[in-house]
């Protein structure tokens, strides 16, 4: 591929085995992966502990090796916005002693006389891998697959906490001083402090951690977050440019996406997904179908089987007729990638908000939970490459928004912006871009015994 030729740094060929932990989530099992696919192409070996639920296929990955925790989770299981926090503190609770068991058998399966691991890479979101690996004296990286000024806002969460802002009456449009461009209403909601307490600490007692960014894209927040934490931080994103991971998707993609962007005009379709966890009320879906029909404009809908309840109304195709094509999953970067694509309407996940920026698509804003809000803010307010829906979801609401992004004046300027980040992203990947050395920094750090 195009972008791993463009980061083929000349490494020394040493065979470093490394350990990698991702959270079975798809925004975070895809990031890790893509970063697993990297290492591997610079000759290091690569064993994915996996949980049940939700595991990969190791047939589709057979240049890895795959250990599964013996857990007691359901593979039934669903997570969605909705079960979110309790599920992950279940899953906490659930996976850590399966978890060192797992860790134990596989530094035990090391042949003797071979080399032996050196770190493991796991997700910052998880718990325990800390004190996990320090019981069998492994260096651990955190893997952050957010964004870096989401870890400072959660570093400051104690003290905004101090402040009064999640008590009634907080004013939710009042500016944050210590963190612009942020308001009280884009922090995260107070469910979510516990877990976000947990993974500053991961992050904090680590040796290093990766991020799924780059310096020209949040340069104020990394300068931060380097100020906060007394280890290497190695902004090497976006990582989704170096090999593609379609077999990391829970869902089928739909290829009928692509041949049905391939009839339509460039820079025309709105792309609308809401990634893989957010969960509707029938109101809701039914405002954002008929915002998308009235609208007039060319859309490609990803509706995931639980993103709502609600069934389309009876005669909705007929109604918009050859101008909207639903899916329930699209091969996304390569949707984002396409020249008929001129807006992407998203929640804001991380990975779909840095997809979009180094596809040089505009957005359109409607962040559900944790840290989208703020990546929203930073969309319209910092990169001004898009707008949000500040006012919920309300039809006239969004269809004006539709209008504003993908016809008006005000849409095409946030495409010119977007283009130029697009650039960026690409040049950052290239000899001697900020991510590239980076990339190096960590292999050194990872060669290092
Ligand atoms: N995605 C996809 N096809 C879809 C919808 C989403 O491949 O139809 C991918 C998308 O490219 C991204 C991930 O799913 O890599 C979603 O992650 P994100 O952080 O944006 O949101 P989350 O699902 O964690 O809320």
């Amino acid at each position: 591929m195009e972008e791993i030729a463009m980061n083929q740094q000349k490494t020394k060929v040493i065979s470093r085995k490394l350990i990698l932990f991702p959270i079975p989530f798809q925004g975070h099992v895809t990031p890790m992966l893509h970063l697993a696919n990297l290492l591997y192409s610079k000759s290091f070996s690569i064993t994915i502990i996996q949980t049940r639920y939700s595991s990969l296929d190791p047939k589709c990955f057979p240049h890895f090796t795959f250990y599964s925790l013996d857990d007691e989770v359901s593979e039934n299981k669903s997570f969605s916005s909705d079960n979110l926090v309790p599920g992950l503190v279940e899953m906490q609770e659930n996976y850590r002693e399966p978890f060192r068991v797992c860790l134990g058998r596989v530094l035990d399966g090391v042949e003797p006389g071979s080399e032996p691991f050196k770190c493991l890479i796991a997700d910052s979101l998880w718990r325990f891998p800390g004190d996990v690996a320090e019981s069998f004296n492994l260096r651990r990286i955190a893997f952050r697959t957010s964004s870096m000024s989401a870890f400072v806002v959660n570093d400051y969460l104690p003290y905004f906490k101090d402040k009064g802002y999640f008590l009634q009456g907080s004013e939710p449009e009042e500016p944050l001083h210590e963190i612009p461009p942020f308001r009280v209403k884009d922090l995260p909601g107070e469910d979510h402090h516990d877990i976000l307490a947990f993974v500053v600490h991961q992050t904090k007692t680590s040796q290093g951690v990766i991020c799924n960014s780059f310096e020209e894209l949040e340069s104020p927040s990394i300068t931060r977050v380097r100020e906060i934490l007394s280890i290497p931080v190695y902004p090497i994103g976006p990582l989704h440019k170096y090999s593609p991971t379609s077999a990391s998707s829970i869902l089928t993609e739909d290829h009928t996406s692509i041949s049905w962007l391939d009839k339509q005009p460039p820079n025309s379709v709105l792309y609308v997904s809401f990634g893989s966890m957010a969960a509707i009320s029938s109101t809701d879906f039914l405002e954002i179908a008929w915002a998308l029909a009235n609208s007039k404009q060319p859309f490609l809908w990803v509706v995931r089987p639980g993103l709502s309840q609600c069934p389309l109304p009876e005669d909705y195709m007929e109604i918009v007729k050859d101008r909207g094509h639903i899916v329930k999953w699209a091969p996304q970067v390569e949707v984002l990638a396409h020249s008929a694509i001129g807006g992407f309407w998203t929640h804001c996940g991380w990975n779909s908000t840095i997809e979009s920026i180094s596809e040089g698509v505009p957005m359109l804003c409607l962040p559900f939970f944790v840290d989208q809000a703020m990546n929203a803010r930073h969309v319209s307010e910092t990169w001004k490459t898009g707008l949000v829906l500040e006012n919920g979801i309300r039809r006239d609401e969004i269809e004006k928004g539709i209008r504003r992004l993908m016809v008006e004046e005000e849409g095409e300027a946030m495409r010119s912006r977007a283009a130029s980040f697009k650039k960026l992203a690409t040049q950052c990947l290239m000899d001697g871009g900020s991510s590239y050395k980076a990339l190096d920094a960590l292999i050194s750090y990872l060669l290092a015994s």
